[in-house]
């Protein structure tokens, strides 16, 4: 039965989505500002379109001012993993924008940002949790802003940040990010997208095929193209699969494809997206995917894939 035990490794938060709501309420309090409906009805788990999800993520985050609110963010993303019950490596892939933190809404400086960002990992690594940082360009900016996300981080970049990634409304086709997402590879780091999550299945295989991407945040409504699955399957294409999000954010998604993806062998694993907007943890994800009536192997599988392509553990500069 030990191997029906939660996933060790969040595979998929923002930095900017799991800051804790009661902090963000308190901070709100005292500057006399009132969260937005959206952001209220996301703290309560319910569904929302994602055009309202925009506003409530960006009011959240509008707090995130210093180094030490970010290695507090951090602590909190220990604290949500499941506790070290065997030998499994336990980590965090953490996605991050310090284009929109530090040059869009100057909430902070990038040092400042670094900075936390460097304690809270210095922290968690005693504690046996190895994080990578992905940076998050933000797909419906444009790629204007995708060439700026670079300029700024492409520099002395901190050992830790190993990826590049859009996030977003899929508003802007993956073709015209190919630039983009080439120079971020030539320069080092591994590609991600999110895809087929507010936007159609099909944007999926184009993030693959003309972004050159090779790892897929959500990808869900790829469910619908067996073509795609495969396609995916075939290339071992790890997907991160966040269960409260899409349920929050995906209203027409019907019963989550999950079990239809890990039966098409696609290499699915658990996040938890953003854990402060649409409050979740690992091992809550797990129950909700043990709900979806998955086999024990193919638990096993979820579990398993958790781990093997996690990039705190896999990408080069990783332990
Ligand atoms: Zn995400």
């Amino acid at each position: 039965m030990s191997q029906l035990l939660p996933p060790s490794i969040d595979r998929h938060a923002h930095l900017e989505g799991s800051l804790d709501p009661a902090w963000v309420r308190e901070q709100a309090a005292r500057e006399g500002k009132v969260p937005p409906d959206t952001l209220e009805a996301l703290w309560r788990g319910e569904t929302i379109p994602f055009e309202g999800f925009i506003p409530a993520f960006f009011f959240s985050c509008g707090f995130l001012r210093s180094a030490a609110a970010v290695r507090e963010i951090l602590r909190a993303a220990v604290r949500r993993l499941a506790p070290a019950e065997e030998d499994l490596p336990r980590g965090l892939d953490l996605w991050v924008s310090p284009h929109y933190l530090c040059v869009h809404e100057k909430l902070l400086t990038l040092e400042e940002l670094w900075r936390g960002m460097d304690e809270g990992i210095a922290e968690a690594r005693p504690q046996g949790v190895e994080v990578a940082v992905i940076i998050d360009a933000v797909n419906h900016f444009g790629i204007q802003h995708g060439h700026a996300v670079l300029d700024l981080v492409l520099g002395e970049r901190p050992p830790w940040v190993v990826g590049f990634s859009t996030g977003g409304i899929e508003g802007v086709p993956f073709r015209e990010w190919a630039p983009v997402f080439d120079r971020a590879r030539r320069a080092g780091l591994r590609l991600a997208a999110h895809a087929g999550e507010n936007g159609p299945g099909t944007n999926v295989r184009e993030a693959i095929l003309e972004a050159g991407v090779s790892r897929i945040v959500h990808g869900v409504h790829a469910a619908a193209h067996p073509e795609i699955l495969e396609l995916l399957a075939e290339r071992k294409i790890p997907v991160d699969v966040c269960l409260t999000s899409n349920r929050a954010l995906v209203p027409d998604l019907g019963p989550h494809p999950l079990p239809r993806m890990l039966r098409a062998g696609v290499r699915c694993a658990l996040g938890t997206d953003d854990p402060g907007v649409m409050p979740c943890d690992i091992p809550g994800e797990w129950k909700a995917a043990q709900a979806l009536g998955l086999t024990p192997e193919e638990l096993v599988s979820l579990r398993r894939h958790a781990v093997e392509d996690a990039w705190c553990y896999t990408a080069p500069g990783a332990v």
